[in-house]
């Protein structure tokens, strides 16, 4: 089932995860692991991340480094099909630009069209960690509005192939990334709404957002979407705050502020027990907020993290 038409149904707002696929090595069990504790909470659906290659240089013989492509966590398409199997819920394979011709894409789309998978989140991805900024694929997207587009062509049984005829529609609903704190290479947050727009005329359905610990933020953001023009549903992501080190690598990687009275609580803290606590008492407070404003779905980061997801949502839902 396509999500708008999920979330545009549902009376309540609706609960969801996001999860990263295992190490490479690492057995299903442990997403299933991940999985179980929340089923109880009836997610609306289950959005699956895609890690592209890394780079890294192993040692040889006489000495020399080899320079070696590698992908740590694989298995994206087979994780979305393994969870809608066992649990019958929806799950949400991220696309990505980077790594992928268009031809590829196209491929990997097929794919998801015969698994029965409707819905895809459409995102440019990641530069490669050797990479100073993002380089699209020869023959690849640049920005996450491409690959849109070339999702839409494909709803509308357009394929690259100009010659093929009668080419069967997919039927996918498109998500798409949005950043109340705006894209960390945007010049400005308008300028960052003007692509946002342009994904949602391309034909996104739906906007799920980075993760935010200051509400604010987000009910900013979703009043100048509309004052923009962006009318679709805007799911705010959450992210538990569950270790020290997070101070510094949450901004630093997601480009994102930790508010100051947070920030006090959790300095305070002796270890990571404490900051968990402080981390799902904040994310509480968060999501009972959120939910009296009505928001469409409550979409959690797990990132490993389910049993403090788990005592969120019992507090909430
Ligand atoms: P875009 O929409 O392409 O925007 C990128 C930048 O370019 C922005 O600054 C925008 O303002 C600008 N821009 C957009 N279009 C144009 C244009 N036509 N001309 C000029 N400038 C333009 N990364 C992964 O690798 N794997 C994942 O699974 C993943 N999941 C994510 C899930 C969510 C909910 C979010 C918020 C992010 C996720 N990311 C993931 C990270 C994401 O790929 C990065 O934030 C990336 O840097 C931008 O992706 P985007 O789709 O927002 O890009």
């Amino acid at each position: 089932m396509k999500l708008v038409q999920k979330l545009s149904e549902s009376k309540k707002t609706l609960f969801s995860i996001e999860i990263l696929p295992p190490l490479k090595g690492k057995s299903i069990q442990s997403i299933y692991d991940g999985i179980d504790p929340l089923m109880e909470f009836k997610p609306a659906f289950v959005d699956v991340t895609y890690h592209r290659e890394e780079y890294i240089y192993k040692k040889r013989d006489g000495g020399y480094l080899e320079k070696v492509s590698i992908r740590k966590r694989p298995g994206t398409v087979g994780i979305c099909a393994a969870i809608m199997n066992k649990y019958d819920v929806e799950a949400v394979p991220h696309i990505i630009c980077g790594g992928f011709t268009k031809e590829e894409t196209e491929n990997a789309l097929i794919d998801l069209q015969f698994l029965g998978i409707d819905n895809v989140l459409a995102l440019r991805g990641d530069s490669i960690k050797t990479e100073p900024s993002f380089v699209p694929e020869p023959g690849g997207h640049h920005y996450a509005l491409d690959l849109v587009t070339q999702i839409n062509q494909m709803n509308k049984g357009k394929y690259m192939d100009e010659e093929m005829k009668d080419a069967a529609p997919t039927n996918f609903c498109i998500g798409i990334a949005g950043y109340p704190e705006k894209h960390f290479e945007a010049p400005n947050l308008i300028s960052d709404l003007k692509y946002l727009k342009a994904k949602v005329d391309a034909g996104a359905e739906y906007i799920v957002t980075q993760m935010f610990f200051d509400n604010k933020k987000y009910f900013e953001f979703v009043d100048v979407c509309k004052q923009n023009g962006i009318n679709v549903p805007i799911i705010p992501g959450l992210k538990i705050f569950s270790s020290k080190k997070q101070l510094t690598a949450l901004p630093k990687i997601f480009h994102i502020d930790i508010p100051q009275p947070f920030y006090e609580e959790l300095e305070k803290c002796k270890d990571d027990k404490q900051i968990k606590e402080v981390g799902i008492k904040w994310c509480i407070e968060q999501s009972k907020e959120l939910l009296k404003a009505n928001v469409p779905c409550l979409h959690y980061y797990t990132m490993g993290t389910s049993e403090a997801t788990r005592a969120v949502a019992k507090a909430v839902f």
